[in-house]
């Protein structure tokens, strides 16, 4: 088993977050993934909302660190160590968090990774790894709070696929079959879980500025700017705020919907 629930102190008291929205006033948001790039600028935008976030990260202290950083902008967090690939991992950080906070009311399923090879190369580890992560990492998160969020009778699930599922991309097998896995397993659960009051929703981001980019040469990066009709690459700040919106009950009858948030790359 990981070493699951390496907390924080509890944050003392509740400040005011810096935003003039507080559409997550009371609910307590689990983000994977969350101690960098677009998980963290979910994280950060889900406390100044007003929520309670749970931050979990493979690496302890960069999750410990990014919650101590959204406490001290006045947000409520707490760092919890999990590895998503790993069912029992996974269930102990729903425990933990569910202890710490009290409930999950938001699941939003961002960690991922890549392992890019043209299809002639990639090797089964390669394979077996993204979808372990990036697949089977959405599912049993999903299935470790989703009792928890049936006995609530509310619950919303935000799960962050990728362009790449809707249309592949070259070089990327195993991630794009896993984004595709991921779309097909939310609109699954918006019909399994509609009418229980959970709604689960995908986000598809376009290109977006974080580490995961970094193995990506420069030259095919400018080539991909040079078609985004936006005419630049999205910022982690840009997907959180649309992953707030659906992780709020303004987005109360947005259920099954794959929303792509990529400044028009695929037209
Ligand atoms: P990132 O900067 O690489 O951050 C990913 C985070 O997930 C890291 O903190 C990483 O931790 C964590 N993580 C990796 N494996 C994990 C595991 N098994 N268990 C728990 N945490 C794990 O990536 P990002 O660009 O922010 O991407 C976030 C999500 O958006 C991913 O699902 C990605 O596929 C998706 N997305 C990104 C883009 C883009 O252009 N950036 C586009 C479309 C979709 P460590 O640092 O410890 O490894």
């Amino acid at each position: 088993m990981s070493d699951t629930a390496t907390l924080n102190p509890p944050a003392q008291g509740r400040q005011s977050a810096p935003s003039s929205v507080r559409r997550l006033d009371g609910k307590t948001v689990l983000v994977t993934g969350a101690a960098r790039g677009i998980g963290e600028a979910i994280a950060r935008r889900c406390a100044r909302e007003g929520a309670q976030v749970a931050l979990c990260d493979l690496d302890r202290q960069a999750a410990q660190a990014a919650a101590e950083a959204l406490r001290q902008e006045g947000g409520l967090a707490a760092g919890f160590s999990a590895d998503v690939a790993d069912g029992e991992s996974v269930r102990a950080l729903a425990d933990a968090v569910r202890r710490y906070f009290g409930r999950i009311d938001v699941l939003v399923n961002n960690a991922g990774i890549v392992q890019d090879a043209q299809l002639k190369n990639m090797r089964d580890e390669q394979w077996e790894q993204v979808i372990a992560v990036n697949l089977s990492g959405v599912y049993r998160c999903t299935r470790a709070v989703v009792e928890g969020m049936l006995e609530q009778g509310s619950g919303s699930i935000v799960s962050i696929s990728s362009i790449v599922g809707l249309y592949g991309n070259f070089g990327q097998t195993n991630y794009a079959a896993a984004k595709a896995g991921v779309i097909g397993m939310t609109r699954t659960w918006a019909r399994e879980l509609g009418r229980k009051g959970i709604r689960a929703n995908a986000l598809c981001p376009g290109f977006i500025e974080t580490p995961i980019l970094a193995a990506m040469p420069h030259k095919v990066l400018d080539e991909i700017v040079g078609r985004i009709p936006a005419g630049r690459m999205g910022r982690p700040e840009e997907i959180a705020a649309v992953a707030a919106f659906l992780a709020s009950d303004e987005a109360s009858y947005v259920n099954g919907a794959v929303i792509e948030v990529s400044g028009g790359a695929t037209l």
